[in-house]
């Protein structure tokens, strides 16, 4: 049997697991990301634990056929460049510095990348050769599989969605520009927006702390001001996502991440938005459906991206064979 690691790292947690081919996680570990003052330290405890759990669970270290790591972006290939959520790992090459504390082979892709190979693997993607999953979370991000094959881009970071302007003169986002898509429909958006609008809503105005799942009881309770937040957001989600219908021509739309995830009604509302905006012809084939893979999605993703990266070279990969 092959075994494979999976890191999936974050501003807050990493996530280590040691899994199998089929996505079943043997063992588990935690790291709180504010433990490490650099990414250097970081990179030692996360070799340190994936030890740890292969003597857990029974097998050498060197019976890993390759680990993956999820990160956020953006990168340029297995180094990390300018993070918000990592400010100290700036510069941290993930993949050579992994291959070096480990010995094996190290494939990195962007957090958003990795969640969907995890879904192409294991999850809503099986079987498809062209689909674009998209999470809405906190952010909202894209990974795109084409002809059967993960398309990341020259340096790792294709698929940010999130960051289309879509309104030139809208709100600031965190990546310094206006009206990104991410400004319009990601779950702190939507809160935000509430927040501003709360005098206007019955059922907002009557609530001590506003947060984005508010917003959906407050739509399903027939509160208008709600419905039309929630609608404005779909109508902005519906349309971003009919420039991947137009773009890429897939088979399906995968979408994961806390907010939609939880919030199947919603779903309801962009779809139509999502045909209104699509050329007619390449609308047809597309399916819209919710992922699969749950809480563990991020961990799912690494490990999905060890073990594809066997299958299909990365350019990380061959990176760190070189190092
Ligand atoms: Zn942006």
């Amino acid at each position: 049997m092959a075994y494979y690691a999976g890191v999936d790292i974050g501003g807050t947690k990493i996530a280590i697991g040691i899994g199998t081919e089929s996505g079943e996680i043997l063992g588990e570990g935690r790291l709180m990301t504010a433990d490490f003052k650099d990414g250097g330290k970081g990179l030692d405890a996360i070799a340190g634990e994936i030890e740890k759990l292969c003597h857990q669970v029974g097998i050498s270290m060197e019976s890993l056929s390759r680990i993956g790591v999820g990160s956020p972006g953006p990168l340029d290939g297995g180094k990390l460049l300018k993070t918000a959520n990592l400010p100290t790992w700036e510069g941290v090459d993930l993949s050579t510095g992994l291959k070096v504390r480990t010995g094996r082979m190290t494939a990195v892709e962007n957090d958003a990348t990795a969640a969907a190979i995890g879904e192409w693997l294991f999850g809503a993607g099986k079987g498809l050769k062209h689909f674009v999953y998209v999470t809405v979370s906190t952010g909202v991000g894209s990974g795109i599989v084409v002809n059967g094959s993960r398309y990341a881009g020259v340096q790792g970071n294709a698929g940010e969605i999130g960051h289309l302007v879509m309104k030139p003169d809208g709100r600031l986002c965190r990546c310094g520009r206006r009206g990104c898509l991410e400004t319009l429909v990601s779950g702190t958006a939507i809160q935000r927006t509430a927040v501003e609008q709360a005098e206007a809503s019955p059922y907002l105005k009557t609530l001590a702390a506003i947060e984005a799942q508010d917003v959906f009881a407050g739509a399903l309770n027939g509160d208008g001001t709600c419905r039309a937040i929630m609608q404005d957001a779909a109508q902005y989600l519906g349309l971003g996502l009919s420039y991947l219908v137009n773009l890429f021509n897939p088979q399906a739309i995968i979408l994961g991440g806390g907010v939609i995830v939880n919030q199947p009604e919603w779903l309801d509302m962009i779809i139509p938005f999502v045909a209104d905006y699509s050329m007619t012809d390449l609308y047809h084939p597309v399916h819209i459906t919710l992922a699969q893979l749950g809480q563990d999605s991020g961990l799912q993703g690494a490990l999905a991206t060890a073990i594809s990266s066997q299958v299909l070279p990365t350019t990380q990969a061959v990176a760190a064979d070189d190092a």
